[in-house]
C-alpha cells in the first residue's frame, strides 16, 4: 500500500514561506501555512525577480501572473551620486530571457506575494497563527500557537524571517545585529516624473557612505525607490516615527537632482533598518528546517534575499521528494543551499562597502575600474542567474 504523504506545516507566509508551500504541494505534499498576521501582507514597495527567481517561478505555474503584474526593465544604470556619471550600464532585457530562459523582474512586492499566493489552497493558509514552541516527538513535531491551537505535522518549516521563533526553538536566542544602514523607501506615481524621461529601467546611484536605487513596478504606473544611508546606532523612536519626505530630501541633499525629484514627488516614504546576521552552521534539526531570511538574512546590495527563499523552496521540495527519509532530506537541502547563499552574504555585505565609498582615491580606483570593464552583460552573473536550485546533485564531502 503507497504510504501517505508527508504533512508539512510551513511557518510565515512571506515571499520564501508561500513559495515553498506552493512547491512542495506541487511535490505532492500535505502542506499548511501558519501566518502570524491577520492578512497575508508585504512591507514595502518594489522587489528585484532576477532570472534564477522567476524561472522558478515560472515553473510553478506563476508565469502568467507576473507578466500581468511585473515589468521587465531593459537594464540598470550605474551612476555617480553628484554629477550622474555613467559609471557602468547593464542591459537586462530582453537579454536574459536569451541566457537563461527567463526574464529580470521588477514588481510591487504586495503583487508579486498576491501573484504566489494565487498557486496555493486559500483555505490551507492559516492566518492569526503566531508560533509559539514546538518540541520534536521523532517521527513527528508538536506545534502551538499563540491562539491556543496546536498541531502534529510530520515536518516543520521555519520561513518566518529575520527574527524567526523556529530559528530561536532550533538554535537558541540571538539578536539579529543592526548592519549600520537605513533606507528611505517610496513609491512615485509615473506621471509625476515624466520631465525626467526615465526609460523602463533601474538606476542605482552610488555615493559616499549611501546609494539610491530606483526602479518602475506596477506596469510602469510607479517608479520605486530606496535610499540608504550609514548610521552608528539605530532607534525606533528617533526614525519610524518621523519618516518624512523632507527628512528624506535632507539625507539626500547635496546628490543629484535627478534624486531630489523623485524623492519630493512622494507622497509619503518610511524608514527601513537594516538587520543582519553571521551565516547559521546549521538549519535542520531531526524533521525541522528554515529557510530564508530566518536562516540566511542578507543585505539586499545584490538583490537576492528573497531570490535566495524562492531557491530554498524549490530546493527544499525536489529533496523531500528525492530522499525518503525527512530528516535525510533536510539534511541534504540545507548542505546544497548553504555554500551558495554565504556566498551571496559575502557579495552583499562587500558590496556596501563598494557602493558607500568615500569620494578620494578609492572611490576614483573602483569607478575606473568600472570603466575598464565597460557594459557589464548579464553574461558576467551566469554563475547565479543559471542555476538550478532543484537539482538533487550529490553532496561532495
Ligand atoms: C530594502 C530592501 C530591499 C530588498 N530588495 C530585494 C530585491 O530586490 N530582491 C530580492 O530578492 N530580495 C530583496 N530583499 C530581501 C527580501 O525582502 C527578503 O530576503 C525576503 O522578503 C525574505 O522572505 P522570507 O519569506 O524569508 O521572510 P519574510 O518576508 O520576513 O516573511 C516571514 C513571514 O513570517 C511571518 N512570521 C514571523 N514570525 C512568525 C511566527 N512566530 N508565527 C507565524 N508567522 C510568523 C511574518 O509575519 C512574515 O509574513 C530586500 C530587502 C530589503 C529590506
Amino acid at each position: 500500500m503507497p504510504e501517505p504523504p508527508l504533512r508539512i506545516a510551513v511557518i510565515g507566509g512571506g515571499i520564501g514561506g508561500l513559495t515553498t508551500a506552493v512547491a512542495l504541494r506541487q511535490a505532492g505534499f500535505e502542506v499548511d501555512v501558519y501566518e502570524q498576521a491577520l492578512e497575508l501582507t508585504e512591507v514595502g514597495g518594489g522587489i528585484n525577480m532576477a532570472p534564477n527567481a522567476t524561472r522558478v517561478l515560472r515553473t510553478l505555474g506563476l508565469g502568467a501572473g507576473l507578466d500581468r503584474e511585473g515589468v521587465r526593465p531593459l537594464g540598470t544604470h550605474q551612476r555617480r551620486w553628484q554629477d550622474g556619471r555613467t559609471l557602468q550600464r547593464a542591459p537586462l532585457n530582453p537579454q536574459c530571457e536569451e541566457l537563461y530562459g527567463a526574464p529580470h523582474m521588477t514588481i510591487h512586492r504586495a503583487a508579486l506575494l498576491a501573484v504566489i499566493a494565487s498557486a496555493f489552497q486559500a483555505d490551507r493558509v492559516h492566518l492569526d497563527h503566531r508560533l509559539v514552541g514546538l518540541a520534536d516527538k521523532g517521527d513527528s513535531t508538536e506545534v502551538w500557537f499563540e491562539n491556543g491551537a496546536h498541531i502534529m505535522v510530520d515536518v516543520l518549516v521555519g520561513a518566518d524571517g529575520i527574527h524567526s521563533t523556529v530559528r530561536t526553538a532550533l538554535f537558541g536566542e540571538e539578536e539579529p545585529a543592526f548592519a549600520g544602514c537605513v533606507a528611505y523607501r517610496g513609491l512615485v506615481p509615473a506621471e509625476r516624473i515624466s520631465g525626467l524621461g526615465l526609460e523602463l529601467g533601474s538606476q542605482s546611484w552610488v555615493g559616499p557612505g549611501g546609494h539610491f536605487v530606483h526602479y518602475f513596478v506596477s506596469r510602469g504606473r510607479l517608479l520605486n525607490f530606496v535610499g540608504w544611508t550609514e548610521h552608528d546606532r539605530w532607534n525606533r523612536e528617533d526614525w519610524t516615527d518621523r519618516a518624512t519626505v523632507a527628512r528624506a530630501l535632507a539625507a539626500f541633499e547635496d546628490w543629484h537632482k535627478q534624486i531630489r525629484t523623485i524623492i519630493a514627488a512622494a507622497e509619503t516614504c518610511f524608514i527601513w533598518a537594516l538587520f543582519d546576521r553571521d551565516p547559521l552552521p546549521r538549519w535542520s534539526v531531526g524533521r525541522t528546517t528554515l529557510l530564508g531570511d530566518a536562516c540566511h538574512p542578507m543585505y539586499p546590495f545584490m538583490g537576492q534575499g528573497a531570490a535566495m527563499a524562492i531557491e530554498d523552496g524549490a530546493a527544499l521540495a525536489a529533496c523531500l521528494r528525492a530522499i525518503r527519509n525527512p530528516a535525510d532530506a533536510l539534511l541534504h537541502y540545507e548542505r546544497l543551499r548553504q555554500p551558495r547563499v554565504t556566498r551571496l552574504q559575502q557579495m552583499s555585505r562587500a558590496n556596501k562597502t563598494r557602493f558607500h565609498l568615500p569620494d578620494g582615491p578609492g572611490q576614483a580606483a573602483r569607478d575606473a575600474e568600472w570603466a575598464d570593464v565597460g557594459d557589464r552583460s548579464p553574461d558576467a552573473l551566469r554563475w547565479l542567474y543559471e542555476f538550478d536550485p532543484a537539482a538533487v546533485t550529490p553532496i561532495l564531502a
